[in-house]
């Protein structure tokens, strides 16, 4: 599927070759946990158009992509750095390979969200999936490489060039895993931020601080900081001073104001998730005791997507929590009397778009159950009568409207035992619910 370009090899491989034997000094400064080096090249840009097509040039104030890819790579060599076929000159360095990143779905998640947070001033949109070819991207590769990890490497991300002004969107840059979601965030940050044209600064609360540990979270700050050479904050001219000096005299960076240069402000979520409830069927009568699983799919334009999550059994919430796209069972065992009842599932995406979804269903009665006699549903119909209207109309032809509508009235003081068991019982099982996929 991805193919190594083979024009022109031999030149690209030498530059690449030469670039990463001056890059890979060793990190100044002893390392240790909480300070580890965020190394950055040191080497001559890259030379664009030998052996590869010169992508297009970006502009100021032009969204681009933060793809965070976390399923690993088979690194190509001799195409430059371009991600779309996972290029990168620093290839060699990782073995020509970065496995998957070892964390699950939702600390891929959570990891997604904190970058989001910090660039959510700017034109920047962070997705955990290949954007189409044609869309400018910056991938960072997240995991470590065939070599090992921070130990091994020594520094915890890598970008294979400073990119002044973002004239090359198309860039590949590496984070390893360094455990921690907002570590983690700053050093994907800040390697995709060297793609970008941004350099190190000495200020530990700006995402372009060489070293990650030293701050709880940094952002991309609005402030003019010293550009600094390495780990040791030696103080540097600066490579992109034709963009900083925008902002802030030569040698100094305003990090905030050069991304929002770049990117313009924020492109706005307003695209509404979605939610499905896959099972039970709509309309099926299904078994008393109840021994089923509610199905639910969450999905949103940009996953990985981290959901609000509310589920209502006949209006009554049931389950609060946080739950990311995919699908999801939430096992049901008793506590649901016989009669018509309705699951409501209402959801709000990370930017706070709603969607909901609702579904009818019947559980029958059986009489060689107590719980799940004839009689028991006119007291667990006053669960049902909470949601009021829906019910009834889907009832309507059964039968079992009227029980419901009795039981409405009649119920109060009987519903609350089904209702907590019932309540107990989703949340303990709740907790449990599986990503399916
Ligand atoms: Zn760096």
């Amino acid at each position: 599927m991805v193919k190594i370009r083979t024009l022109g090899p031999l030149s690209c491989a030498a530059i690449a070759l030469g670039s990463v034997r001056a890059a890979y000094a060793a990190p100044a400064g002893p390392v240790d946990w909480t300070g580890r080096p965020i190394t950055d090249p040191a080497y001559e840009p890259e030379v664009i158009g030998i052996g590869h097509t010169q992508p297009p040039v970006g502009a100021f104030n032009s969204p681009t992509i933060l793809f965070t890819n976390f399923d690993g790579a088979d690194l190509n060599s001799g195409c430059g750095n371009d991600p779309r076929n996972n290029c990168s000159v620093l290839s060699f360095q990782f073995g020509g390979k970065i496995l998957p990143f070892s964390g699950d779905a939702s600390e891929r998640a959570a990891i997604v969200q904190s970058l989001r947070k910090d660039v959510e001033d700017f034109g920047v949109i962070v997705i955990g999936e290949r954007p189409p070819d044609n869309q400018p991207y910056a991938m960072v590769l997240v995991g470590n490489s065939a070599i090992g990890g921070v130990n091994e490497h020594g520094f915890a991300g890598v970008a294979p060039t400073i990119d002044c002004g973002n004239s090359n969107p198309y860039i590949t840059s590496f984070a390893l895993e360094l455990g921690g979601t907002n570590a983690q965030a700053t050093v994907i940050n800040q390697e995709a931020a060297h793609t970008w044209g941004l350099e190190h600064v000495n200020n530990p609360a700006d995402n372009l601080h060489p070293t990650a540990g030293g701050h709880p979270d940094p952002k991309y700050t609005d402030s003019c900081d010293k550009i600094v050479a390495n780990t040791d904050l030696d103080p540097s001219n600066g490579q992109c001073n034709a963009v900083h000096t925008m902002f802030c005299d030569a040698g100094f960076q305003n990090s905030y104001q050069e991304m929002l240069l770049l990117f313009g402000p924020t492109i706005p979520d307003d695209v509404a998730p979605s939610v499905t409830i896959d099972a039970p069927g709509a309309g099926d009568v299904l078994d008393c005791p109840a021994d089923f699983e509610l199905v639910v799919t969450l999905d949103d334009d940009r996953r990985p997507q981290t959901f609000s999550v509310r589920i209502l059994f006949d209006g009554a919430e049931v389950l609060s929590s946080l739950y990311i796209d995919g699908t999801h069972a939430f096992p049901i065992k008793g506590g649901i009397t016989p009669g018509m009842h309705t699951f409501r599932v209402e959801i709000e995406d990370e930017a706070g778009n709603p969607a909901s979804a609702e579904l009818d269903f019947e559980l029958a009665t059986n009489p060689a159950d107590p719980m799940c006699a004839e009689g028991a549903g006119s007291t667990g119909g006053g669960t049902g009568a909470t949601d009021g209207g829906g019910t009834a109309s889907t009832a309507g032809g059964s039968g079992e409207d009227g029980r419901g509508a009795e039981g409405g009235c009649g119920c109060r003081s009987a519903a609350p035992e089904g209702a907590v068991a019932f309540g107990l019982g989703l949340f303990v099982l709740g907790a449990l619910a599986r990503r399916r996929r």
